[in-house]
């Protein structure tokens, strides 16, 4: 019997097992540190409060093929030398033929001063609860503290994520002024962004309506603004402190801590693996998903680290395995996006979906596309009923 242990039941590790499935003489087991996957692409959502952690989470064990063997155990470390994983539960480490490491990502601080102590990252589910929490608490106490700084919400980084954070805020905050009956003229919502652009991988026209959009609903992208250090109740970029008591770190991210846990040669947790998604010098390890940096032969860059190639280099993943299990030749990873949709709240955002993003889209109806692409997301991953519980 072939050994294959899967690390990490996000996109890439679900996808994975499914794929794998229903394979002779192989044994799967998955291991998450969760009993539940959740949709990380909806993270956002919870974290500002316009979704409900139920509704991107569902049961692994449910889900997955009834040929799996789930593990509920954090991973601390892979040893390749001896083709073993210990976990922190289980005493005696899982031993493999062939392993896949699907860890996913965490928040990246950049070394930045005050960052991983005042700044509320968003990682996963508990980390997006905890923003929410606080952000709710913050603007609750305003009415006894008259602390101008409990209305001021920092979003630190104006990437793909804080975007999507801003956008929900914006659609939130009337019915937060509403509920803790708060000035609505003095809730303040910054984003700081290092560069002197966001969103790059957008055409200006769209990245100009987005800008546009936050700022008409209350929110202020400062762009060129480094960030020096984080504090308690500022955020401190050059000459310029910003005030506030909700700092939401979104700068960025990187792979998983486990990687360099386990001394593989690494740049921000992520491994560059070859254009067969192994490990050099290690053909029966794979590393997919945001713990790894994928060459796209194209353009001799690495691919971004998204949902959609994580899922693409999972069906990769499973034919090389097959492949290298029958001795046959593995084969080349390559992916065509599909598109890139960002949103702007749930009920607005831009896209560019198509041959090289031919088609251009803003308003009301990239919020029908997002939906659309996170139902059948979790309809693939979790099935029907889950799909269903979701939409309702
Ligand atoms: C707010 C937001 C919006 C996004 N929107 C989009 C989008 O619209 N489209 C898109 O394509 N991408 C989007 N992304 C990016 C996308 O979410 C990631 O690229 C994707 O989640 C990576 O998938 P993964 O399988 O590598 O890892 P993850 O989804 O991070 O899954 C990793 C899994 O590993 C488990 N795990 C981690 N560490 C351990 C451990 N030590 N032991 C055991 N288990 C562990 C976790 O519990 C998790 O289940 C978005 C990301 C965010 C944060």
């Amino acid at each position: 019997m072939t050994e294959i242990v899967v690390l990490g039941a996000g996109y890439a590790g679900l996808r994975t097992v499914r794929e794998l499935s229903g394979t002779s003489n192989v044994h799967i087991t998955l291991v998450d540190r969760n009993s539940y996957h959740y949709e990380a692409t909806a993270l956002h959502t919870v974290a500002i409060g316009t979704n409900e952690a139920e509704h991107i989470t569902f049961d692994i064990q449910k889900a997955i093929p009834k040929d799996v063997t789930f593990k509920q155990d954090n991973v601390t470390r892979i040893d390749t030398q001896n083709k073993t994983v210990t976990l922190e539960k289980e005493a005696t480490p899982l031993q493999y033929d062939y392993l896949v490491v699907a860890l996913g990502f965490e928040s990246e601080d950049f070394g930045i001063k005050g960052a991983a102590t005042y700044g509320l990252p968003l990682q996963d589910i508990e980390s997006a609860q905890a923003i929410r929490k606080h952000l709710e608490e913050r603007l609750a106490a305003y009415n006894d503290s008259h602390d101008e700084r409990d209305l001021h919400i920092i979003v630190c980084g104006a990437g793909f994520t804080s975007i999507e954070l801003l956008g929900e805020l914006v659609y939130r905050m009337p019915s937060l002024v509403e509920q803790y009956h708060l000035p609505a003229d003095k809730i303040q919502i910054t984003c700081l962004e290092a560069m002197p652009k966001i969103l790059p991988m957008f055409d200006q026209k769209l990245v100009d309506f987005a800008v546009q959009f936050l700022a008409d609903h209350g929110a202020i992208i400062h762009t060129s603004t480094p960030i020096d250090e984080v504090t308690d109740h500022s955020v401190i970029s050059g000459d310029n402190v910003y005030e506030a008591n909700t700092i939401i770190w979104t700068t960025g991210v990187r792979g998983s801590h486990v990687i360099s846990d386990s001394h593989f040669d690494q740049k921000r947790n992520r491994v560059a693996v070859t254009s067969q998604l192994t490990m050099k010098d290690h053909p029966e390890v794979f590393i997919i998903g945001d713990s790894s940096a994928v060459p796209d032969p194209a353009s001799g860059r690495f691919y971004p680290t998204t949902g959609q190639i994580s899922i693409a280099q999972a069906t990769h993943t499973a034919k090389n395995i097959k492949a290298s299990i029958d001795g046959t030749p593995l084969s080349d990873f390559t992916y065509k996006s599909l598109g890139t949709v960002c949103s702007l709240g749930p009920t607005t955002g831009i896209a560019e979906i198509g041959d090289s993003g031919r088609i251009k889209l803003k308003g009301r109806k990239v919020a029908l596309v997002k939906k659309m692409v996170n139902d059948r997301s979790i309809m693939e991953e979790s099935g029907f009923a889950n799909m269903m519980r979701n939409l309702s």
